[in-house]
């Protein structure tokens, strides 16, 4: 049988916590043919698109995002969080389930009029999504593409996005 995405990935039951199924990508990550599949079906509906730079949510966005960026020739920005970049950064807050957090980029890393993808390896909520995409149109570019590996479409953040309106794709569920 010929293995889609969706085979490669493992759920752990109770990561992070009881009653969590943790999406574990690194079985994706670390097959050959499963990784070329993934960065490949990503980038798929943005091939030949007008695309400055790929934004890469920390810290499995980095992988693929990175992926991403060499294929379609386009530069990588990493979104990170709090407290890790070097220069002049501006930062974003956003709602965990149980806490706040932040994510920063550098303030030069966008600028007014490009075009960005945002690239991430999992869609929950999308809080962390959105604040991505809010640090970006903060810094005047535009967000034209939302790819994710995995959608869990019952945490509502393909509906989020979407309402903001953003082009949302992703490989499985
Ligand atoms: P959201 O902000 O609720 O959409 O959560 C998405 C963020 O949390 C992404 O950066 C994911 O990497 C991470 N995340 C949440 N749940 C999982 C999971 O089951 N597997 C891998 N990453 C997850």
């Amino acid at each position: 049988m010929i293995k889609a995405v969706k085979d490669y990935i493992r759920t752990i039951k109770d990561f992070p916590h009881e009653g969590v199924l943790f999406r574990d990508v690194t079985t994706l990550f670390a097959d050959p043919r499963g990784f070329r599949m993934a960065v490949d079906q990503l980038l798929s509906p943005y091939a030949g698109l007008d695309i400055d730079k790929v934004a890469g949510l920390e810290a499995r966005g980095f992988i693929l995002g990175g992926a991403v960026a060499h294929q379609l020739s386009t530069g990588f920005v990493p979104v990170r969080k709090k407290g890790k970049l070097p220069g002049r950064t501006i930062s974003q807050a956003y709602t965990l389930e149980y806490a706040e957090a932040e994510i920063e980029v550098h303030d030069d890393a966008f600028h007014p009029g490009e075009k960005v993808l945002l690239v991430d390896d999992l869609l929950a909520t999308g809080g962390t999504a959105e604040a991505g995409i809010k640090l970006i149109e903060r810094l005047g570019a535009q967000v034209v593409g939302c790819a994710f590996v995995v959608d869990l479409p019952d945490l509502g953040g393909r509906a989020k996005l979407e309402a903001m309106g953003m082009q949302v794709h992703a490989l499985c569920a």
